[in-house]
């Protein structure tokens, strides 16, 4: 019984590495993109939640960064990790202005500002994409150490 289960934890394990090995060739070799910008997720955070603990592992999105960067490092192509306090999800890429509230449930959203409609995954792309546009300040304000100031807009 036990060796039934450390086989079927072993089949899991290496179907996710071949799934992070797929991913992240198909993102590195066979993209002509040369800069991935991604969330610096909390993922020890993450795991103590538990609405959020079983998708963080599942998916081993430690082991997808960690590969993702190291295949981008080897052929000089750039990974940018965007502030953990940067509202990627609740920005509206169209105006800049930041919802309220967004719980993980919604899936999309409208702008109470200038009333776009937007698919949550989708809002958070290209606010990622909008990173690289920010000034230094505005980068540091959403960095590692600092939370970001309480602000109804960000900048373009
Ligand atoms: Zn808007």
């Amino acid at each position: 019984m036990r060796k039934e289960l450390a086989r079927t934890h072993e089949r899991i394990r290496h179907s996710r590495k071949n799934w992070i090995d797929q991913i992240t060739h198909r993102l590195v070799i066979d993209s002509q993109v040369t800069t991935y910008v991604i969330e610096d997720l909390d993922l020890k955070g993450m795991v103590k939640n538990h609405h959020l603990a079983r998708a963080v592992s599942d998916v081993g999105i430690g082991n997808f960064y960690r590969t993702l960067q190291y295949k981008l490092e080897a052929v000089g192509k750039n990974l940018i990790v965007a502030g953990r306090w940067y509202p990627s999800s609740k920005r509206c890429p169209e105006c800049g202005t930041k919802k309220e509230s967004l719980t993980l449930k919604e899936r999309e959203w409208c702008c109470a500002k200038c009333g776009s409609k937007h698919d949550r995954d989708e809002a958070a792309a290209r606010n990622l994409r909008h990173w690289v546009k920010l000034s230094e300040s505005d980068k540091h304000r959403y960095g590692r150490n600092g939370r970001a100031l309480e602000k109804e807009t960000i900048p373009f």
